[in-house]
């Protein structure tokens, strides 16, 4: 199929479109409708998503379930202010929650978006080493290939070099990094993998407040699966320094890796977790800091006696409601199963991308398929090619990589993987290969 399309000069001239020139940008493509796995765009063309548009949508698009609690709790109130105030969606998604949480988690604090609970987890372990007297445990310790939001901490505990800090310079906090594990998922462990930490805990423990970083799956930031035996030694230097560990499982979360959460590969609990993205099946921005009793008591029982953070957003109605609904659809929809099936069928169909001179590696966990390209894709064309095999892919970088809605049938996800081979097979083959 020929992609006939004109792009709407009204996107081109006004609208910035993430990371991509506001001058000449990439081309955007334009959605009409969304229904169950499959975008429709306005030529008529139907896509088959394997995105769920950056993580979220794992229930698929237009979800009658999902609709009635939006349209229910719509009919109600749509905003009300958490200050002063409470409401049953909050209360019943928490309780929710702290069913499929680490039992440790027993506090719970709504945000808007994932990257401003990346915010609050930072701030509150701030907090807690100020109430705990230890003024100094003020910075992070974080691993790199990490991705963590885009707002001003978040950003600061990316990785350096694909988190543009040199952009930023000196205006963004400096933070210590060490290596990512190199200890694969699948692998052996590696005991030097964990030196570097060792090495930074022990010489800055005393003015580091926490570690964070993503648990097993590192996301936008290289899609790397390590090994579970880092959270086990990075957990207990964390508690032998007095730092907090904090799990970004914004992405990993809600059944993605085949568990729950990644949390569970390792059987480590963190001191705060963040939450977010497939929270509500993707219908709108929507996150949760979790965290233990002794850190919340810590923090209120000391001055000022409050955490101080409190977005006008905080705990909104809607989102608790498509939250809560969304939760419950997926302990009730056998989720464990399909995402079982996705990787069985993700690694069979991806294993042939392995024998592509274009490709350096291959790696499937849980309902994620990652294609690792030995040179960057081009964007535009490869987009491009995607649409028009009848897919919706977004590789970056040297990474191509599906994560589809769990929802998806075995021939949609046949589709999706013959167009990834395929589309991979076809970029040009690096130098020194055939
Ligand atoms: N943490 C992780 C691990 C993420 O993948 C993302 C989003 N890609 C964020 C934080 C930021 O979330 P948001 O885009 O909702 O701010």
């Amino acid at each position: 199929m020929k992609y006939d399309y004109t792009p709407d000069a009204f996107d081109v001239r006004h609208l910035w479109h993430p990371y991509t020139s506001a001058t000449h940008p990439l081309p955007t493509y334009k959605v009409v409708r969304a229904q169950g796995c499959t975008l429709t765009l306005d030529n008529g063309a139907r896509l088959t998503d394997g995105m769920s548009s950056w993580w979220c949508a794992v229930h698929g698009y237009n979800h009658p379930v999902l609709n009635r609690a939006v349209e229910e709790q719509l009919s109600r109130m749509s905003h009300v202010m958490f200050g002063g105030i409470t409401h049953d969606p909050a209360i019943e998604l928490g309780r929710l929650l702290l069913g499929i949480v680490p039992p440790s988690m027993q506090r719970i604090f709504y945000a808007d978006s994932g990257s401003v609970a990346v915010e609050v987890a930072m701030k509150m372990a701030v907090q807690y080493q100020y109430a705990k007297g230890s003024t100094r445990k003020s910075n992070f310790v974080t691993i790199r290939r990490g991705y963590h939001g885009d707002t001003w901490n978040a950003m600061s505990v990316c990785d350096p070099v694909t988190g543009m800090h040199s952009l930023f310079g000196s205006s963004l906090p400096v933070r210590h990094f060490v290596p990512s594990p190199e200890s694969r998922f699948d692998g052996e462990w590696i005991p030097e993998d964990i030196r570097p930490l060792r090495d930074v805990v022990e010489r800055h423990h005393d003015e580091l407040a926490a570690l964070i970083l993503e648990p097993i799956v590192q996301g936008a930031g290289g899609m790397w699966f390590y090994h579970p035996q880092y959270l086990r030694e990075a957990a207990a230097l964390c508690r032998s320094h007095d730092m907090l560990l904090i799990f970004d499982e914004i992405a990993t979360g809600f059944g993605r890796t085949g568990r729950l959460f990644a949390w569970e590969h390792a059987g480590v609990e963190p001191d705060i977790m963040c939450i977010g993205k497939a929270l509500t099946g993707g219908y709108m921005t929507f996150s949760a800091v979790l965290t233990t009793d002794h850190v919340a008591e810590t923090i209120s029982d000391t001055y000022p006696g409050a955490f101080m953070h409190g977005p006008t957003f905080m705990g909104n109605p809607l989102a608790c409601a498509v939250g809560r609904a969304s939760v419950q659809l997926l302990l009730t929809s056998g989720w464990q199963e399909n995402v079982r099936r996705m990787e069985r069928q993700l690694a069979t169909e991806l294993a042939e991308a392995r024998h592509l001179p274009q490709v350096a590696d291959v790696r499937i966990l849980g309902a994620i398929g990652v294609v690792e390209t030995v040179d960057e894709v081009d964007m535009a064309w490869i987009q491009r090619r995607f649409v028009e095999e009848g897919v919706w892919v977004r590789p970056f970088g040297r990474l191509v990589y599906i994560m589809p809605p769990f929802i998806i049938t075995a021939e949609e996800l046949h589709r999706l993987t013959r167009a990834v081979v395929k589309v991979v097979g076809e970029m040009p083959v690096p130098s020194g290969r055939k």
